[in-house]
């Protein structure tokens, strides 16, 4: 061989091998910038600083968000409020677009935009959803519904059966089987494929689910109870939910979009309720490890954890301990404080520096390599 073609094959060799070595390189040590296949977003309904300091001190001085290498902060006001509500929040990150309070997956204009899980949907992404509110709460609703107002609960439930989700545990079964309408969305579902389980007759946390049917489970009449008071599916349903979209995926192989959330951390806000809060965060916390569990084996998995808005202007004052918070409230309703964002996994850099909410459904989208 000529000693220039050597010297070629050589150079081909050299850059096959970097190619090789950037593409598989760190992927599991949560801060690699390549691709994920797979993307968590998990949202502490009014989870500001404040609800996550106070979980933290009150669970001996840790979270699970310490493992988390990516912070940034995003700014959370909405198209016509400096305070946001849930509708409006959900809606920057499900769809990328700043929108007025109470608006569920419409733009300013209440024109209908396609969200993110809609999107994984048409490309072949297997979908979920996880809360612990009603499903069809503002927050898990403006991923999957299109509607001018959020109080359309039945509605939002009846646009369910638009789509091909394949997982959603939440409550709000009033809103499929009771409904003004007279329609029975449970055997609707049920005709669509699903295996819908409820809340009287069975437990999330006992069942198995099995990945070759999409899979329903409403928690509650209504809203779920508190964590306080003996609501305690979110981990169990997010360790089993991740791993049934893992193998919902596993033919197509194109990954999965998987949202889960924290829905009362903004309820204890509300209510100004120090102790409801850190029950609620730290429910949301024990669900964060299972998902974080799942991405460190994974290694394909992008892990966002972020909040809406922040609920109650929430500060921890002077005489408070580890183990008593002295808390201080502004407000019942929701304040316009900056909010963390939390990022693990292939493209978890994106998430570094401070940007508006609507970013976070722009660098999803990017990481995903999709567009609407
Ligand atoms: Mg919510
Ligand atoms: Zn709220």
């Amino acid at each position: 061989m000529k000693r220039t073609n050597l010297l070629f094959l050589l150079g081909l060799i050299t850059l096959f091998w970097s190619c090789e070595t950037t593409t598989t390189s760190g992927t599991r040590d949560g801060r690699a910038t390549s691709k994920p296949k797979n993307i968590v977003l998990m949202i502490g309904d009014g989870m500001g600083l404040t609800q996550i300091t106070a979980g933290m001190y009150a669970n001996n001085n840790k979270i699970i968000l310490e493992e988390f290498p990516v912070v940034g902060l995003h700014k959370s006001y909405s198209f016509d409020n400096l305070v946001t509500d849930s509708a409006a929040g959900a809606t920057a990150f499900s769809c990328g677009v700043k929108s007025y309070n109470g608006a569920i997956g419409v733009d300013a204009d209440t024109t209908a935009v396609e969200t993110i899980l809609e999107t994984a949907e048409k490309n072949g992404l297997a979908t979920g959803m996880i809360s612990t509110s009603s499903i069809t709460h503002a927050t898990p609703a403006s991923f999957i519904c299109h509607q001018k107002e959020r109080k359309m609960m039945e509605e939002n439930a009846a646009e369910f059966l638009n789509t091909d989700i394949d997982l959603f545990i939440g409550g709000g079964y009033k809103q499929f089987v009771q409904r003004s309408d007279k329609r029975d969305l449970s055997r609707e579902l049920k005709a669509k494929g699903y295996k819908v389980m409820d809340y009287f007759n069975n437990n999330v946390e006992e069942v198995e689910l099995d990945a070759s049917a999409p899979f329903a489970f409403l928690t509650a009449s209504e809203e779920p109870v508190a964590a306080a008071t003996g609501r305690s599916y979110l981990p169990a349903a997010t360790k089993k939910g991740i791993r049934f979209l893992d193998e919902r995926d596993a033919r197509a192989n194109k990954g999965f979009f998987l949202m889960v959330e924290g829905s009362q951390i903004d309820w204890g806000g509300h209510a100004n309720d120090a102790n409801y809060i850190i029950t609620e965060m730290l429910d949301f916390d024990k669900a964060i490890s299972h998902v974080l569990d799942f991405a460190k084996e994974d290694g394909e998995t992008l892990v966002i954890v972020t909040a809406d808005h922040e609920t109650g202007g929430f500060a921890i004052n002077p005489g408070s301990t580890r183990d008593s918070i002295v808390a201080g409230f502004t407000t019942p309703k929701h304040t316009a404080a900056m909010i963390p964002v939390f990022a693990y996994g292939p493209g978890a850099e994106a998430f570094a520096g401070i940007y508006e909410n609507t970013a976070i459904y722009d660098k999803m989208m990017e990481a995903f390599g999709m567009s609407r």
